[in-house]
């Protein structure tokens, strides 16, 4: 099969880098076309980037020229698939540009999630959110070629979010009480100075709170015609910063909306496999697994399960507040970033939403846009 040609804005970045190691062999994309900020146009990739990932820079994206930011100005043909790394700020200018220019935009940043008609996706928990994009493309302003923009939750609102779906969809939730230890790859590079850091806990990550809050009422909201319905449940967040690298911490409460036993919650873990024989090259066998172990799951050990796409639960046990308390971990920029665009985009392909880029609406559309 022909694979897809694929563009990455912010490509210098933490999460720009993960996507360059995850979508360097990909079986359905192709990376064509690198983009970041002013000071990087021009310049090879190799030369741009300060590479940080534990495997090697490959040679031939280190010889890539980064492109000028923008549709225009490229040398050949832009990508119609744009995967984004973008600060918020920078997003909110930029990646409207891809979408009118008829791309589908697969963001990780939070500028657009909670837009109405943008789809905020794990594909595991809510693909069917992705109906959205019909909409959305249409809009006067994506100038009605066919171009969108799809996002993927906050890194730390997706480890809850998959822990929580399968008990939301067996028991229902009625509350959630959630504290997290968060890695310093989640503030991109050079993120946190290592004076405030090392030895020390940051009780404040700016928005991060607000954020999980929000999304996760979204994302396990309901579509309905046009729009999500947010699920109607207390979510309360508490978020820190920790020296720990890669992988973001997270204890949490939860009250149920009909009793369970401990072994009911475990089935409902063990048994969620929404993507089973869908075959996405990035989607783990396994998105939720429990870990048994007194003191599991732990960053270091645990961040790499299911090539850092599974969240490891742990530690469940009864709750004196609410209902029932576990510890859940998940990569903060592979699951919670670089990988769940890449699954984004998989499933986009599989339900044939980027067969039609950069295609003209037909005239009865661009009407009714
Ligand atoms: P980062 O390491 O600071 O990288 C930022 C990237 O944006 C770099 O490639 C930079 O290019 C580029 N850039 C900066 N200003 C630009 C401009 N004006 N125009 C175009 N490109 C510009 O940040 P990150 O950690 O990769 O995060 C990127 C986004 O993903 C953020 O929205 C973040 O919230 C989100 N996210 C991050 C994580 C995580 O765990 N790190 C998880 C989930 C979501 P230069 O090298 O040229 O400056």
């Amino acid at each position: 099969m022909e694979r897809r040609k694929v563009g990455i804005l912010g490509a210098t970045g933490m999460v720009g880098q993960r996507f360059i190691q995850l979508l360097s062999n990909h079986p359905w994309f192709e990376i064509a076309w690198l983009a970041a900020s002013d000071r990087s146009a021009g310049k090879t990739y190799g030369e741009a980037c300060r590479w940080k990932l534990e495997t090697p820079l490959p040679a031939n994206i280190a010889a890539m020229t980064i492109q000028p930011n923008v549709p225009e100005g490229t040398v050949g043909e832009l990508p119609k698939i744009i995967f984004a790394a973008l600060d918020a700020d920078v997003a909110r200018e930029l990646e409207p540009k891809f979408a009118a220019a008829g791309c589908a935009v697969i963001s990780n940043s939070s500028a657009f999630r909670m837009v109405a008609d943008v789809p905020l996706v794990i594909p595991e928990v809510n693909a069917d959110h992705l109906a959205l994009i019909e909409a959305q493309s249409t809009r006067k302003e994506n100038g009605g070629n066919g171009g969108y923009i799809v996002t993927n939750p906050n890194c730390s609102t997706i480890g809850l979010v998959l822990a929580l779906k399968p008990l939301a969809d067996r028991f229902g939730i009625e509350s959630v009480f959630v504290t997290t230890m968060q890695a310093v790859s989640g503030a991109g590079y050079p993120g946190v100075p290592s004076l405030d850091i090392l030895g020390n806990v940051v009780p404040f990550i700016k928005n991060e709170e607000e954020k999980m809050e929000e999304e996760a009422s979204k994302l396990l909201g309901r579509l309905s015609g046009a729009k999500i319905e947010m699920l109607d449940a207390k979510v309360s967040a508490h978020c820190n910063r920790v020296a720990v690298e890669d992988g973001h911490t997270e204890c949490v409460s939860i009250k149920l909306r009909t009793k369970a036993t401990r072994e009911q919650i475990l089935a409902a873990w063990s048994e969620f496999e929404p993507l089973r024989g869908k075959h996405l090259p990035t989607a783990p066998a396994q998105p939720v697994e429990f870990d048994g172990g007194a003191d599991r799951p732990q960053p270091r050990l645990d961040r790499m399960r299911g090539r850092g796409m599974t969240a490891t639960v742990g530690r469940l046990r009864e709750c004196s507040l609410l209902d029932w308390k576990f510890v859940v971990l998940s990569h903060n920029t592979i699951r919670g970033a670089a990988g769940a665009a890449v699954l984004n985009a998989e499933i986009l392909a599989l339900l044939g939403k980027l067969d039609k880029l950069g295609v003209a609406a037909t005239p009865a559309v661009a009407v009714m846009a």
